[in-house]
């Protein structure tokens, strides 16, 4: 039986293998899909021998998607870019990764709100960590300007560097200046994820035509969405960019291309719905 997993540490919440065990059940493929949580030190160890645990593939995540990075032999051109994998599968000898977190953000935000990238003002990114990079490089393939928020402004800086002229860099006392002519707000950082801190801002300041945009997807339903939503502006949640950016993981490890459909999302939604109660 061909087996993929997911591998990462303290991500009970992952809905990953609920989503991959979806398109198995549904496309009737004898295939099997893990949650493997491995910490950091044994993390090289157990993606080198892969093929010895038995898998084909795996998606990687929190805190290892750097760390894979530096273990592949080959990586496609948004993993070099962004300096972190979520995706890696055997061949032959050789590991080879991708990342696919970049056109899943780029094509839930295609789906969930068609036109989201015309017209004008720059996008306003808050959190500039693993995710933050790749809806940043998203972002600039489609060709946005990118205001980038973050906690500690090194970090931010860094990235505004590393991308060139485009992005800017900015601490957070900055936000509600850069929110009057932003097409676009995205939640890039853990703030406002079941039980880490809240994610204070005001959306006061959006234009009446931005989207705004979560990466988070515990709660669905985060209170920037919430807020977005009593506001009439377009919201768009992060279990979607979750689905999207395991379609070619999916194809990748079992050769078959899923969709994402309507009856997907229930399914999920209602994984999410039974962790609250
Ligand atoms: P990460 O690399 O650990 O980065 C965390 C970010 O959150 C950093 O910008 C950090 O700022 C910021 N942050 C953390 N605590 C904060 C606080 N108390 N106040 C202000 N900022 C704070 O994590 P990541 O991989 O980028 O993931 C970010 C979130 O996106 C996670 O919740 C993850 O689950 C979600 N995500 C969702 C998808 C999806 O498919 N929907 C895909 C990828 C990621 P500092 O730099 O100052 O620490």
């Amino acid at each position: 039986m061909t087996a993929a997993c997911v591998i990462g540490h303290r991500v009970g919440y992952s809905r990953s293998p609920a989503l991959h065990g979806y398109w198995l059940r549904t496309m009737g493929i004898a295939g099997r899909y893990d949650l493997v949580d491995i910490a950091p030190q044994a993390f090289g160890a157990f993606l080198t021998g892969l093929r010895t645990h038995g898998y084909v593939g795996a998606n990687v995540t929190k805190p290892h998607k750097q760390a894979a990075f530096a273990l592949l032999d080959e990586r496609d051109a948004a993993a070099e870019a962004i300096g972190a994998v979520n995706t890696v599968w055997v061949d032959g000898a050789r590991l080879i990764g991708s990342n696919t977190d970049v056109a899943g953000f780029l094509a839930n935000l295609d789906a969930q709100a068609p036109g989201w990238d015309a017209g004008g003002g720059p996008a306003v990114v808050l959190g500039a960590g693993g995710a933050g990079r790749a809806v940043v490089y998203g972002l600039r393939t489609r060709g946005l300007d990118v205001a980038l928020v973050n906690r500690t402004l090194a970090r931010a800086e860094t990235l505004a560097q590393y991308f060139g002229p485009g992005v800017t860099s900015h601490p957070w006392s900055q936000t509600p200046r850069l929110l009057k002519d932003a097409r676009l707000l995205v939640n890039a950082t853990l703030l406002g994820a079941t039980g880490q801190e809240a994610l204070a801002i005001a959306l006061s300041d959006l234009p009446g035509s931005a989207v705004v945009c979560e990466l988070n997807y515990v709660p669905l339903e985060s209170e920037l969405l919430r807020a977005a939503r009593q506001r009439g502006l377009r919201a768009v949640d992060g279990l979607g960019m979750l689905m999207h950016q395991a379609v070619p993981a999916f194809e990748h490890f079992f050769g078959v291309r899923p969709v994402v459909t309507p009856q997907l999302r229930a399914a999920l939604e209602a994984t999410l719905a039974e962790a609250r109660h």
